[in-house]
């Protein structure tokens, strides 16, 4: 067997290994990355790129950081792991504490899951055992918005967008939710009730068969990077209340300060009654999650037929991520991350402004640490990623959307490098797609 911790094999890679979205017989471009630092990965053949991802949301200190080394060193020293049920330790308990007091008022109970796709999973288990707790047998589906994206997994898949997504593929399979159009008006746009009423009327003609209604707080992220208004979720809590249906946030992509708030929910200054992150808990290091509870939803739940709520994955809890996550968390306050997110919204904002007047630009838009250039058509994935890795920066385009969300550690000079790159980039790949 050849040592891991040499150059990456790209033959055997593409010969025998899966990526995400990816097909064997077509594979598309993949760079071999030999080692990441602060806001910089560094390829086989030496040279570094600036990374505009956070390796999809999750990277916010930026790789590498010794405060997390550190945690995750120590902790692998005393135990990598040990079974949940029936033990306990330190790191989940601080984790619980952490995310507690943390997240919006009510949400005081922490299961702790493995990816965000398992926590929307348990999501959708709690919603339905706590209608059932109920008597409210007959609230068996959920209810989503268009656009939106929740995991990979079948619950996950069946509350994605139903067009966009890939439903048509497992139809059958997957369970048949309910859905209404994506709101539609604009975070700095002036607010109308008209964004609400299908919401509304959905909600009075099926209340009895929903158990909960899932979105993704303000940012609508793998479904199209769309910032709507917040007074939409104000309302969605008001009729959530009004017909005894669950909220459910998933603050996977959007928790941890990405939004400009700590959680995007904030932006409307609700609380749902249940609420999933993932992602940036633990820093970009590994994979963990969380799905947090009211008491009243954990109460009623345990009180329930079961007596018990009804998931409990191998490496729940898991000693090395949880500790990470804890380390990750307290960074995030001791840097000041409001001031490094606000810095980070300013340079986006100024440095992405010159895609505006670039042909085949639809929207450049910015909301915290979230840059996004639309464009009138799909992007040319082939050519735009070699011509940003040629020009020294990591951005991942999808579909219309040409993004980035860059470690929250990025500084003003890296972040200009990474715009400029960007407009210039979307410049001489439009230019010559024509
Ligand atoms: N919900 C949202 C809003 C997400 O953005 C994602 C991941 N892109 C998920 C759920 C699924 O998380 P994971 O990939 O960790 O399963």
């Amino acid at each position: 067997m050849t040592s891991p911790f040499v150059t990456p094999d790209l033959d055997y890679d593409r010969e025998h290994l899966w990526h995400p979205y990816s097909s064997m017989t077509q594979p598309g471009n993949i760079w071999p990355v030999e080692s990441a630092s602060g806001v910089r990965l560094r390829l086989a053949d030496g040279r570094e790129l600036v990374d505009g991802m956070s390796s999809w949301w999750c990277a916010v200190h930026g790789y590498n950081h010794p405060v997390l080394n550190a945690a995750l060193t120590e902790q692998a020293e005393r135990m990598s792991h040990v079974m949940f049920g029936g033990l306990t330790h330190g790191p989940a308990v601080e984790l619980g504490r952490r995310l507690v007091e943390l997240s919006p008022p009510g949400l005081d109970k922490v299961f702790i899951a493995d990816s965000g796709s398992v926590s929307v999973e348990v999501a959708i288990k709690m919603a339905i055992q706590y209608q059932q707790a109920r008597g409210e047998t007959g609230r068996t589906r959920l209810l989503a918005l268009e656009r939106g994206y929740h995991g990979d997994t079948l619950g996950a898949m069946s509350l994605c967008d139903p067009t966009r997504g890939m439903h048509h593929l497992f139809s059958g399979i997957l369970p048949e939710q309910f859905f209404v159009p994506a709101p539609q008006t604009r975070f700095d746009e002036e607010w109308s009730d008209d964004d609400i009423a299908p919401l509304k009327k959905m909600l009075a003609d099926n209340h009895k068969s929903i158990a909960a209604l899932i979105l993704e707080p303000v940012v609508q992220g793998a479904g199209g990077m769309r910032f709507y208004h917040p007074e939409y979720l104000r309302q969605a809590r008001r009729l959530c209340d009004e017909y005894g249906v669950l909220l459910i946030a998933d603050e996977i992509a959007t928790g941890f300060g990405r939004s400009g708030r700590l959680f995007a929910c904030e932006h409307a200054g609700i609380s749902p009654d249940i609420m999933c992150v993932g992602k940036a808990l633990t820093g970009g290091y590994m994979t963990l999650a969380a799905t947090l509870a009211t008491g009243n939803v954990a109460d009623t739940i345990s009180n329930g037929e079961a007596g018990c709520f009804m998931h409990g994955p191998t490496f729940m809890g898991n000693p090395l991520a949880c500790r990470v996550a804890c380390a990750s968390l307290d960074l995030l306050v001791s840097n000041d991350w409001q001031s490094q997110v606000a810095a980070i919204e300013t340079g986006l904002n100024e440095g992405l402004a010159p895609a505006r007047a670039i042909d085949g630009v639809a929207d450049v838009r910015v909301l915290g640490a979230i840059g996004v250039i639309e464009l009138e058509q799909p992007v040319d994935m082939a050519k735009l990623q070699p011509e940003c890795v040629a020009r020294g920066i990591w951005v991942r385009p999808f579909a219309h959307n040409f993004y980035v969300m860059p470690p929250f550690v990025m500084d003003q000079e890296d972040l200009a490098f990474l715009t400029g790159n960007m407009v210039a980039a979307l410049r001489s790949t439009l230019r010559s797609g024509r």
